[in-house]
């Protein structure tokens, strides 16, 4: 049965180029998943966006001498050209400095301020007196009150760990621009998460079992300490605050945080209305058989399994004050949460200003996605942090993808072509020939049950083992040596291409670009799985914008097809390159330290 699947995806912040350890976290999961549900005959909605807001962006581009607006529009364009060069399938990558998410972000505010789920409330806020600015917590410096430790934020002390207020810090500087920060009262606007504690918890029991364990254990723990949580700030770049004496205000916004999280629901309605179809968002969000997956790294889990599903809960009505829903109507709360753990990089945490980072663009300047897809997929963060190591990546690709995925293709497919030029016949069958058949099209279940639960390393480890055993087995028959015995060569070489073409079906999630060249090799025709695109697009006229959009209705089943006897085969290209030792090396020497 057909079923409406919403893959929300993490929204980066547009403050710069991705590097891969961002990627690792939400973009090839997410992906991985949206192509396999696809395959499977679901209706898919994948959606993402920049996430444009908010203090740092305003702060980076008053370094840079550009509006935060320009900014933004420019890392926007830069992330959006990385993650379409990975070949992430969304439905709609948008960004959050459109009419449209204004209008929903505020809607919701409205929603959950009507069913009195916000209240005003008057603290003390840290303001930069050259330009009488708020200060963010995270831009304050100074030494730490329970310690003594003289490099603790506003935020927080890293020396001793304690939660801190801005105004708790002794000579508190301004990291921007080395003021003391003056202090002063200001209303805003809190958000009331402790009156959804009992929604939260019965919410989270529920999904025992179900998410990854290190994920609900770190949202229960979070339970136990539901705060108010500020959702506005004396900031001029930002959504308004919908409410009369409040919407002209120049220096209230909301919350960076508060608007992004309301981008999944926005991208979907923005999805819906270019779709020329304005109503079909609510497939995957006002319907009890949908159901809505959430990938993010860990750093983010706060916000999707507590904060996002608060709001929802809030928005409609459900919680300690009640209330009804909205006028978009009751929305449905996450599914599930899928939090990746980290991704380090050579031993050390990423860190652009430290150089110990590589770029996506840079990576894909060099080398393939498929080969960076891989590696995440195996290697990844995908239930504890992980290292990423050059020596690593260069072994995989040449050890895994070249030597046995690559090798099994272009074997298969040059011998079939060169001997027949089609795919051949099979005469009567072995029982290696009949067990190797067997093993490929049994392994479709059990690849998939993994895909659906995002246990994403288990799958392709699967998938891996049936080209290593098709390799093993081309290496006992060895047709090669059979060419006084056609008969015999052709059954074998027809079961290696049938396995061919299975494990390009099994790996299309994971390798798309290269399971198309293999269909296409194999006399496939038309599109085998879509791949995304960059289109500029505007509101109403306005200035236009690149999003990411594409059409994936390609031929990709998720099941075994039989390959057809006599269907002609393209020459092969190479699937993979070949790494050489000496980039490891190379690499390194770019990285900084
Ligand atoms: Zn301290």
């Amino acid at each position: 049965m057909s079923q409406h699947i919403l893959t929300a995806v993490a929204w980066p912040y547009a403050n710069g180029p991705r590097h891969i350890g961002h990627v690792s976290g939400f973009g090839v999961p997410s992906d991985i998943f949206s192509r396999y549900q696809r395959m499977a005959g679901n209706k898919v909605l994948m959606v993402s966006g920049t996430d444009e807001h908010g203090t740092p962006i305003q702060v980076q581009a008053d370094n840079e001498g550009v509006t935060a607006k320009e900014l933004a529009d420019r890392y926007n364009r830069v992330i959006a050209e990385d993650l379409t060069g990975l070949g992430l399938s969304y439905d709609l990558f948008t960004r959050t400095t459109t009419k449209n998410h204004y209008a929903i972000a505020q809607e919701i505010f409205k929603g959950l301020y009507d069913n009195g789920y916000i209240f005003p409330k008057i603290t003390m806020g840290a303001i930069s007196p050259s330009n009488g600015r708020t200060l963010p917590d995270r831009y304050i410096e100074g030494t730490c009150p329970i310690c003594g430790y003289d490099g603790a934020r506003g935020d927080q002390c890293d020396n001793c760990g304690n939660q801190l207020d801005p105004i708790q810090l002794i000579n508190p500087v301004s990291r921007v621009n080395g003021e003391t920060p003056i202090f002063a009262e200001t209303e805003h606007f809190m958000l009331d998460l402790p009156a959804f504690a009992e929604v939260l918890g019965s919410y989270l029991q529920s999904k025992q079992g179900e998410w990854r364990p290190n994920v609900l254990k770190f949202a229960l723990n979070l339970l136990g300490d539901l705060q108010p949580r500020a959702i506005s700030r004396d900031l001029d770049w930002g959504v308004p605050i919908p409410l009369d004496g409040w919407r002209d205000q120049p220096n209230k916004r909301l919350y960076v945080w508060f608007d992004a999280v309301v981008g999944y629901l926005s991208a979907s309605i923005e999805w819906a209305r270019r779709s020329g179809d304005p109503e079909a968002w609510r497939q995957w969000w006002q319907n009890p058989d949908a159901r809505g997956y959430y990938f993010m790294g860990k750093d983010n889990i706060v916000f999707h399994a507590e904060i996002w599903p608060a709001m929802l809960s809030g928005y409609n009505g459900v919680g300690a004050r009640g209330g009804s829903p909205g006028s978009l109507g009751a929305l449905d709360l996450p599914s599930e949460v899928v939090s990746s753990e980290f991704l380090t990089m050579e031993g050390k945490k990423f860190s652009s200003s430290r150089q110990v980072v590589i770029y996506v663009r840079d990576f894909l300047a060099r080398y393939d996605a498929d080969a960076l897809r891989y590696y995440i997929a195996v290697a990844g963060p995908e239930n504890q942090d992980t290292d990423f190591t050059w020596q690593e990546f260069v072994n995989r690709n040449n050890g895994e993808l070249v030597a046995a995925w690559g090798n099994l293709v272009n074997r298969s497919v040059s011998m079939a072509a060169k001997n027949f030029g089609s795919i051949p016949e099979a005469g009567e069958l072995s029982d290696a020939d009949r067990a190797l058949l067997e093993r490929s099209r049994n392994a479709f279940g059990p690849v998939g049950a993994e895909l659906r639960r995002s246990r994403f390393k288990n799958a392709i480890t699967e998938a891996l083992d049936v080209v290593r055993e098709a390799n093993k087995y081309l290496a006992e028959q060895e047709p090669w040596k059979l060419k006084d015995d056609t008969a015999r060569q052709k059954s074998i070489l027809h079961v290696a291409l049938q396995v061919v073409d299975d494990a390009k079906t099994m790996l299309t999630p994971f390798l798309p670009g290269s399971s198309n060249k293999v269909y296409a090799m194999l006399g496939g025709q038309g599109v085998w799985s879509g791949m995304p695109e960059m289109r500029d697009v505007d509101e109403d006229g306005g200035e236009p914008y690149p999003v990411i959009t594409g059409d994936y209705d390609g031929a990709a089943r998720w099941e075994h097809q039989p390959i057809k006897p006599g269907t002609p085969l393209a020459p092969p290209v190479p699937l993979f390159k070949k790494l050489d030792p000496k980039v490891v090396n190379e690499e390194l020497s770019r990285l900084g330290e």
